[in-house]
């Protein structure tokens, strides 16, 4: 996703400063991708699991100047060459290098998971590709599983498990979600939003098992350390994912937990550079679309010579799953500040603001997310709120009257888009092809419809 957006952006750029010294029909950016379809938009594989979207819904438009070569592998750079070699031992020189490579699930320690000859135990599914989200769809639609039988358990209770239980639930898996932790979404959010989390989900006829980890796989199903054995036909595992390093650590590029980059986005060796979650920035991996869309935006801009570094992500999370609403700003329970907190477990609601010199430094909404807007606006320009306002903004359930966003207030995180550039556009399909808004995790869709129709009215 990181890729695609650069060179979408590096060609808008291309189209404005010159790029005479190249041949008319040189491509310039060749995008190398090992999976076998086209870009895709990974937030909403659950959607297409739910089956609200099909699989070409999510494909992500590449720019006429770019080259994409499909499943296509990069084993091997060459930095003093500067080629890469592909899988089949052809190579593709570069001027410059950008690794996207995203990050891999990881496999959690459960007796079982793998078969003597390696593979994944039919039952298990990882849920990261588009290929992965297809065999677990065909795992439900083709009777592979028994009629009266249907139930899944994922392991997993962060964000990516709780949009995966969501879609199963909906398409008529039992789902139980198993979570090492104390509570669901434990690297976002505090135990309280954890709480109402695990009871919105029960409410919706999903089990949580919080403070259990699945330790063995076998004919009866799958075991939990504490005793209890889930009988269960699909074990979804995503229980978390790590950069992807191994093409930059054999290049002997500088890697941690990520491939570490400085405020060029540059890697160890000058001529490369990383972006999304394989990148590390300040001790810092990602792991979000926002984050990488941002680095992607920054990025365009230095190659085409302009003078900006990146001093690290503002962390944006949102959960993307029917009936459970999740949104968190900064780390809520990492920020020091004072606490303003309103939780109602009964209508399955959760707000916190971190607050430090009455500025905004950190949220959690779960449930009614009607004043993200109005909370993200805040907490983007470091607004100082009177002693008043934290309260405010948290109390009741929908805001009093009409919330008017000023131009210059973001509205879609993902690809850093203003209420002012929306208002600008003559439609819907207007604002999502001149501007990537709602394309990325499509949390501000209804902020831009409204907005759309602001702007037509006035
Ligand atoms: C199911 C799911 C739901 C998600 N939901 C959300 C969400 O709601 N909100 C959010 O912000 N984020 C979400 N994310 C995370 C988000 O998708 C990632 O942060 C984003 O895709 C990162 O972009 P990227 O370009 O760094 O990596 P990716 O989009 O993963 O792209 C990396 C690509 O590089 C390819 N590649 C790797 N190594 C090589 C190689 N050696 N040669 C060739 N190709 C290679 C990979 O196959 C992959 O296609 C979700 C992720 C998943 C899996």
């Amino acid at each position: 996703m990181a890729a695609v957006r650069l060179a979408e952006l590096l060609g808008s750029s291309a189209s404005q400063a010159p790029m005479a010294s190249r041949e008319a029909d040189d491509p310039g950016i060749t995008l190398l991708g090992d999976e076998p379809h086209p870009p895709y938009n990974r937030i909403l594989l659950s959607a297409v699991l739910e089956g609200t979207h099909s699989p070409d819904a999510l494909t992500m438009r590449t720019p006429d100047h770019t080259e994409l070569r499909l499943g296509t592998r990069v084993v091997e750079i060459h930095r003093e060459e500067r080629e890469v070699e592909l899988a089949d031992r052809s190579r593709v020189p570069y001027d410059r290098l950008v690794l996207a490579t995203g990050s891999i699930p990881t496999l959690p320690p459960i007796r079982g998971l793998v078969r003597v000859d390696g593979r994944l135990h039919e039952k298990v599914h990882a849920f990261r590709t588009l290929a992965d989200c297809q065999r677990l769809d065909a795992a439900i639609s083709t009777g592979s599983i028994n009629e009266g039988a249907r139930n899944a358990v994922v392991v997993g209770g962060g964000l990516l498990g709780l949009q995966v239980a969501r879609a199963l639930s909906i398409r008529g898996v039992a789902t139980e979600v198993v979570e090492g932790g104390e509570h669901l979404l434990r690297s976002q959010v505090g135990a309280r939003a954890g709480a109402v989390l695990a009871r919105d989900l029960e409410r919706l006829g999903t089990t949580v098992y919080t403070g259990a980890r699945a330790v063995r796989l076998d004919d009866r199903g799958l075991t939990l350390d504490n005793g209890y054995t889930l009988d269960t036909d699909l074990v979804v595992l995503t229980a978390g994912g790590r950069p992807s390093t191994a093409l930059a650590r054999r290049a002997g590029l500088d890697v941690r937990r990520g491939i570490v980059v400085d405020q060029h986005l540059r890697t160890s060796d000058d001529r490369i550079h990383a972006i999304g979650d394989c990148a590390q920035h300040g001790g810092q991996v990602t792991g979000f679309v926002p984050p990488a869309w941002e680095q992607a935006a920054l990025l365009a801009r230095h190659l085409s010579g302009e003078d900006v570094s990146y001093d690290g992500a503002r962390t944006v999370a949102r959960l993307r799953a029917t009936d459970l609403d999740v949104a968190v700003l900064g780390e809520p329970e990492k920020a020091e500040g004072q606490v303003v907190e309103v939780s109602n477990p009964v209508t399955g609601s959760h707000r916190k603001l971190v607050v430090r010199g009455g500025v905004i430094v950190a949220a959690t909404l779960v449930g009614d997310l009607s004043r993200i807007g109005l909370i993200t606006q805040h907490y983007d320009r470091g607004t100082v709120l009177g002693p008043r306002e934290p309260g405010d903004l948290l109390m009741g359930e929908r805001p009093a009257g009409p919330v008017v966003l000023p131009d210059d207030a973001e509205v879609c995180a993902c690809a850093g888009v203003s209420a002012g550039r929306i208002r600008a556009c003559s439609s819907y399909e207007d604002v999502r092809t001149s501007t990537r808004a709602t394309t990325g995790c499509g949390g501000c869709t209804a902020a831009v419809r409204e907005l759309v129709t602001e702007g037509a009215l006035t």
